[in-house]
């Protein structure tokens, strides 16, 4: 069935391995009997794997495990070695190709598991699990070594995460270029999310990237949800209503103390999010003015005083610093005055930190 042009789905899954968490939701829920331990939710991912690959030939797939600090790349399609080099004992009830990928993940997640520390970090190293997924995507896409054969053509890539933890907000920085990137490759990120509290910047993930982002009611029927609402590929997903989220959370977090805020302050230069005024921008060294540090509540408990609005500053005649000799500096509104001196690296001193509700990365900057 290979035909001509025919290019198949490759899927990156990405498994959140906390070992925590999933001791938790190995625990019974709420509900009658739900619980999903770590190896029970793996047979399922591992069943939808398999599906993925048995729906058309062309099918490729990559598994990537993020465990608390460090991440891996668990299979490839691409990457694998023959069939005869992964176990002695070959089963001929089962398809090759399943058997190794049964065989390639559940190893890879137990040495990983072997590898952890006593006591590991909280989270998981989704960041490092992300960017290992995209580079992969982005070499098979430019390299021609691996499209030689109309079986292995470029594939459509997409992500799916099977979440457990809640995102970490000093990842947001990281996190935040990989969703960009994937936005710019066109390729859609599907977030399950298994169990925890919902992620914030994974569902901005969702959100950015035209996925979907899906949190279980049951998770013991892990595997319906995924076959359900993970399994169509991006071609047929035009014609199929997929379980999508309603409200999305578009909160940032502050690139000082990495707390997500409802509220906060962007430097009119870098883009940088803060949770209060400060008289320096930490990023780029931009000094602010004292009165527009005041009109904002300068001084003032974190997020009180300059909240309501203050970021629609008046356009206000302020000095020019001492020592600034270019021309253009009877500053507009601050966000305008920081897009006209970001670019030459030595104009400093003019911009203001405008305060508003920096959503979407900070980009309601200008
Ligand atoms: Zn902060
Ligand atoms: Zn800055």
């Amino acid at each position: 069935m290979a035909a001509q042009g025919v290019t198949g789905d490759l899927l990156c899954l990405i498994i959140d391995l906390n070992p925590a968490a999933w001791a938790q939701s190995g625990q019974p829920g709420p509900l009658a009997g739900d619980s999903l331990s770590l190896e029970q939710a793996l047979d399922h991912a591992l069943v939808f794997c398999n599906a993925h690959l048995a729906l058309r030939h062309e099918n490729q797939l990559a598994v990537f495990a993020a465990a608390p600090g460090l991440s891996r790349q668990l299979f490839s399609s691409h990457l694998s070695p023959t069939t005869a080099s992964t176990s002695a004992a070959s089963d001929s009830n089962i398809y090759q190709q399943f058997r190794i990928v049964d065989e390639r993940v559940t190893q890879g997640v137990k040495d990983l598991m072997r590898e952890l520390p006593d006591d590991p970090p909280t989270g998981a190293n989704l960041v490092g699990a992300l960017s290992m997924a995209l580079c992969h995507i982005n070499r098979l896409n430019a390299t021609d070594a691996f499209a030689s054969s109309a079986a292995s053509r470029k594939a459509r890539p997409r992500i799916v995460v099977l979440s457990v933890t809640q995102d970490s907000s000093a990842q947001y920085v990281p996190i935040m270029n990989c969703i960009f990137t994937a936005q710019k490759n066109n390729i859609e990120i599907d977030v399950c999310k298994v169990f925890g509290p919902d992620a914030v910047f994974l569902q901005q993930a969702c959100h950015l990237t035209s996925g979907a982002y899906f949190k279980l009611e049951r998770r013991a029927a892990l595997l319906q949800y995924l076959l359900v609402g993970f399994l169509p590929g991006a071609a047929a997903h035009k014609n199929l209503m997929q379980p999508r989220q309603e409200h999305v959370d578009l909160r940032a977090a502050c690139f000082c103390h990495r707390r997500i805020v409802d509220i906060g302050y962007v430097c009119s230069v870098c883009l940088s999010i803060f949770c209060s005024p400060l008289p320096v921008c930490s990023t780029c060294r931009t000094k602010f003015p004292m009165s527009t540090l005041k009109r904002l509540g300068f001084g003032a408990a974190p997020g009180g005083g300059g909240g309501g609005g203050a970021g629609l500053a008046r356009p206000k005649k302020r000095k020019a610093p001492p020592g600034g000799a270019a021309g253009a500096r009877a500053s507009p509104a601050p966000g305008v005055a920081g897009a006209g001196t970001g670019g030459g690296a030595s104009a400093r001193g003019t911009p203001a930190p405008a305060a508003g509700a920096a959503t979407g990365g900070g980009a309601q900057a200008g």
